[in-house]
């Protein structure tokens, strides 16, 4: 082609463009080409003069090149007419691709047809839109999948219709371990973790992290439960760390996918379920398979938190008063409060079920709070009355984490009224086994308030006797377990008795709890145990109930 074709100033124009620039005939025949396209390709300028412009195309564009020009209309973009996405990829002498860019124009001249392409080098861009692209999808630390592209990887598996199951392990004592060792020791951990999650889960597996100490893999394997087994296992595999060793464990969840599953999500969110389930009830290998049971027992659980919290909330609770007596005489000293729960779409529910609930979900604080002031309200109003009366509250082991626990008490005793010498705080044995030394310090802090201590379901926990000595409980509960076995179990017995020996020893009163027949209430009374509780004498009731109950003298 003559240069002409391109006026002079135009053509210096081009050659100095940093984009690379091709004119071609109709055909393809490169009749022109600037500087930067022979530096971008590495051909000279004789090279290319005269080849077909498709000498720079990888296949498969190469062989759509010669349609594209004749099918070109100037109204069309060259990708539409590609089929390619935002970006083209262009071939080098020495073989090497690289992405472009391609901006095309036509001119006619004397009739004929020339088309001039604009050549961009993108490599650079690409490359930092790849390196944020991997920075969206993988997780810093361990650089393995994020969830975003887990979920993606599920759905192209299930897209495919391949055999697919979701295992989602929980790391357990990671949080307690990183706060003893520090921030780098948290890396570590979970780069270990990371490590041999893949080494254990294979090239069939594919392991993300999700969150924090959460991992989520995605397997083929046709034992995924024995696979979650072994990658748990892994987890509770010693940690090297400085010079000590760190120790964690792991709960998980399985999902499988049943033909027609489409949505990633809910298999996610299914092996998180079985996950949480492992983690609650430290289910067997701590793995649990999620299945329709187990999802509808999370689905009662979940309904059934949403409406305890608005019970508590919207003072949907109520107090059951069960009396507790002088063994002696019958004669009424108190109450213990039983908290009840009336649902109108859930029914009555026991406290056994929603006490745990509540405390897992936090809404126990609240509760308790609840449960206290409406309990040392009837002790007020009683005490107005002149009935000498005690009530007992129960407070969970959670309730003993706060720190404000003996402040609340006592602000609830003064915002009622009511003389603290009537109040009996319940506590179990398990809520002192966490930390004993801070546990006793608070329950200084209680009896500081004038208050009664006792220790509830005594026997069943993991008591530590050369602790008890150190706290200041004024009474020990008998558990019903002991109680119901009594006089005939001759180990029930043993406990009563040792229970009441170390309560009188130690300067305690004894309280046995579920006393159901005379033959346990003669048995009890003569061990030396100084109050009853149980269904002999009265079941929990209603608080005007009990009143009229206390007024009337004497029971059992
Ligand atoms: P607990 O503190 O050991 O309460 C005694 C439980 O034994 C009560 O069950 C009571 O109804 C039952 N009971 C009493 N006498 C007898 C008897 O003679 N025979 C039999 N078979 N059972 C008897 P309830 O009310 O279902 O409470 C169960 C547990 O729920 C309580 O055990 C306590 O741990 C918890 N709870 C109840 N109310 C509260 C509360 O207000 N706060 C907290 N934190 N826990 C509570
Ligand atoms: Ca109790
Ligand atoms: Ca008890």
């Amino acid at each position: 082609m003559s240069v002409d074709l391109l006026t002079a100033p135009l053509s210096s124009i081009l050659n100095s463009s940093i984009d690379g620039v091709f004119t071609t005939t109709a055909k393809g025949t490169i009749v022109w080409v600037n500087g930067a396209a022979q530096r971008m390709f590495g051909w000279s300028k004789e090279e290319l003069l005269g080849k077909n412009i498709n000498m720079i195309m990888p296949s498969p564009y190469k062989e759509k090149h010669d349609g594209f020009l004749a099918a070109f209309r100037p109204d069309h973009g060259i990708t539409h007419v590609l089929g390619a996405g935002r970006w083209l990829e262009a071939v080098r002498k020495d073989g090497t691709r690289f992405p472009v860019e391609v901006g095309i124009s036509v001119f006619e001249d004397n009739g004929e047809r020339y088309f001039t392409g604009f050549v961009r080098d993108i490599s650079e861009r690409r490359a930092a839109e790849n390196r944020l692209r991997f920075l969206a999808t993988h997780d810093q630390p361990t650089g393995l999948p994020n969830g975003l592209l887990f979920i993606e990887r599920v759905k192209e598996a299930l897209d495919r219709s391949t055999p697919v199951a979701v295992i989602v392990l929980n790391v357990v004592g990671f949080w307690r371990v990183a706060e003893r060792h520090g921030r780098f020791s948290a890396e570590h951990m979970i780069r270990v973790i990371a490590c041999r999650l893949r080494d254990e889960a294979g090239t069939a597996g594919l392991v993300s992290r999700i969150h924090g100490e959460s991992f989520a893999i995605m397997t083929a394997d046709t034992e995924p439960q024995a696979l979650a087994e072994r990658l748990c296992a892994v987890v509770s595999r010693p940690i090297a760390w400085d010079s000590v060793n760190l120790h964690l464990s792991a709960a998980a969840g399985v999902a499988i996918a049943k033909p027609g599953d489409i949505v990633p999500d809910s298999l996610l969110q299914d092996a998180h379920a079985a996950a949480s389930h492992s983690l609650r009830w430290g289910a067997c290998g701590g793995v649990s398979l999620f299945t329709a049971d187990l999802g509808n027992r999370m689905a009662r659980e979940s309904l059934m938190e949403e409406r305890l919290r608005a019970a508590v909330a919207e003072n949907g609770l109520s107090l059951a008063l069960q009396p507790k007596v002088r063994a002696r005489d019958g004669v009424i000293l108190g109450a213990e409060a039983l908290v009840r729960w009336h649902d109108d779409q859930l029914g009555d529910v026991s406290p056994t079920e929603f006490i745990p609930l509540a405390e897992r979900s936090g809404v126990i604080g609240d509760l308790g709070t609840w449960v206290l002031r409406r309990s040392l309200e009837h002790l007020a109003e009683w005490q107005r009355s002149g009935l000498t009366l005690t009530i007992a509250v129960n407070l969970s082991a959670i309730d003993l984490r706060q720190p404000d626990l003996a402040a609340r008490i006592g602000r609830t005793i003064s915002e009622t009224g009511c003389n603290p010498s009537g109040v009996v705080i319940e506590l179990t044995e398990s809520a002192m086994a966490d930390d004993p030394v801070q546990a006793t310090e608070r329950l200084h802090a209680i009896k500081d308030q004038g208050v009664s201590l006792s220790l509830d379901d005594f026997g069943t926990g993991y008591s530590s006797l050369s602790y008890l000595r150190h706290f200041p409980i004024d009474s020990l509960k008998i558990d019903r377990s002991f109680v119901m076995d009594t006089p005939d179990v001759p180990n029930a017995v043993a406990v009563a008795r040792t229970i009441v020996s170390l309560a009188q020893s130690l300067g305690m009163k004894t309280v046995a709890e579920g006393v159901e027949t005379r033959a346990q209430a003669s048995f009890l009374r003569e061990l030396g145990v100084e109050i009853f509780q149980g269904f002999l004498f009265s079941k929990p009731v209603p608080p005007d109930i009990f009143r009229k109950l206390a007024l009337a003298g004497p029971i059992g």
